[in-house]
């Protein structure tokens, strides 16, 4: 399927066809709205925000910055084709640090020292899982327990699954609401004095439930536990300060908020009084305390080089910095105020357009409880998603029956999210 507007045709998104007369007030408070967003002029900055084409899955796939073009461009002519292997030992062996602190300072509020950009997010939840699964184990073998809630992310849920197996542990699963989850008295009666450790959605990737991670943290503590955070569907969207709300261990994607590209490296946050005490499973020379004495055997680096395993994925960790550095210039509160706002919209216009058609807003209706996207259900999404794809409007589908909206606030204008919404209108059955 076509993911590219392609075709330049000379419309606003939402100014031709769609409207039908009947719904002027909507396309004026969109202009309006666009009108007074301050942050409107960073989506001039995307690669192919221009077109008609409305794209609702900037939290599965962001949009590539127009910066990043050039900047792969000279890295491939400059960097790897100018410097080669001499690249390594002047810039490329630190960039999963540099990068990494960046990501913490601009996006996760962590100190320096603490994050760096390794491998997917699949396989550093794993190391940490593990490791923090290991360490508390060790320390008291009452602890058991790897706690995770039953809507979790799968990748998430499959990884405790086989820690668990590995290491003999038990899984305690947590029950939640589809178009909620895990909140403070969920997670009280789930931990103990047998629970090792909680993996934790910051957002909730199917509802956009937003937890109050803070408080979340202070009851894993209060358990004697560790928790592990997904920070996926929060990190470029969502405020998160891991050092003051005394996060443990954290792991998030890049390729989502962060618009680093298909497949690009995530992040790791270890909090640095955790790090010299945790083994992660997958020992590799460049996690080694000398990576380049290929000693006789492994010894962890101190701090966070001992979370790295192989060679860095270099080329996939350049284009997440053109992001970085748009939210630096926009701040990250300034753009979770354009995200609250573009999800309000959304669900004032999912209230108009398509509640009299049986869609349901399965995300919370409260802000200070929601993420960046929005989930519409109706038992006809599936196909509803299909058809719209066709037509370049393109949200994802979640079962059962979930129709995503994700708003990625640089990327996405209120007039796009009107004009998208309008189509989800047209293409539900009646
Ligand atoms: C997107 C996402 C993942 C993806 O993990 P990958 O290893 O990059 O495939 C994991 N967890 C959550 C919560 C996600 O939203």
């Amino acid at each position: 399927m076509s993911t590219d507007g392609g075709t330049p045709r000379d419309t606003a998104p939402g100014a031709a066809g769609r409207g039908d007369g009947r719904h002027d007030g909507l396309e004026a408070e969109a202009s309006r709205l666009d009108a007074a967003d301050p942050l409107r002029a960073f989506r001039d900055e995307f690669v192919g925000a221009q077109t008609p084409l409305v794209y609702f899955d900037g939290n599965s796939l962001g949009r590539p910055p127009k910066a990043t073009a050039e900047r792969l461009d000279r890295f491939v002519r400059e960097e790897w084709g100018g410097r080669l292997i001499r690249g390594w030992d002047e810039a490329w062996m630190e960039l999963p640090f540099a990068i990494g602190d960046r990501v913490g300072r601009t996006a996760i509020g962590a100190a320096a020292g603490q994050t760096i950009i390794g491998d997917s997010t699949t396989v550093l939840l794993y190391k940490l899982i593990r490791a923090a699964f290991d360490a508390q184990h060790a320390a008291d073998p009452a602890r058991v327990e790897i706690v995770v809630d039953r809507d979790n992310f799968p990748t998430d849920r499959y990884l405790v699954e086989g820690i668990a197996a590995e290491r003999g542990a038990r899984v305690r699963w947590i029950d939640v609401a589809l178009d909620a989850g895990v909140d403070a008295a969920a997670l009280a009666g789930a931990v103990g004095p047998e629970t090792a450790v909680v993996v934790l959605s910051h957002v909730a990737y199917r509802s956009g439930y937003l937890t109050d991670a803070a408080s979340l943290t202070r009851i894993v503590h209060d358990a004697g536990a560790l928790v592990v955070w997904d920070l996926c569907h929060s990190a470029g969207s969502v405020p998160v300060e891991a050092d003051a709300w005394g996060f443990d261990l954290a792991v998030g994607c890049t390729y989502k908020y962060l618009n680093g590209g298909p497949g690009s490296p995530a992040f790791a946050y270890v909090a640095e009084r955790h790090q010299n005490a945790l083994a992660q499973p997958i020992q590799g020379w460049m996690g080694a305390a000398d990576v380049f004495a290929m000693g006789p055997e492994y010894r962890p680096a101190a701090g966070m080089r001992r979370f790295l395993s192989g060679t860095p994925p270099i080329v996939g960790m350049l284009a997440m910095q053109d992001t970085l550095e748009m939210i630096e210039r926009a701040s990250i509160e300034a753009i979770r105020e354009k995200s609250v706002a573009l999800t309000g919209f959304a669900i004032r216009v999912a209230d108009e357009l398509l509640a009299p058609l049986g869609v349901e807003v399965a995300s919370p209706r409260d802000a200070a409880e929601r993420g960046g996207h929005v989930t519409l259900s109706h038992p006809g999404m599936r196909a509803v998603t299909a058809a719209l794809w066709a037509q370049d409007v393109i949200p994802d589908y979640r079962d059962p029956g979930g129709l995503r909206i994700g708003l990625s606030p640089l990327s996405t204008s209120f007039a796009e999210t009107l004009a998208g919404l309008r189509a989800v209108a047209a293409a539900i059955p009646r």
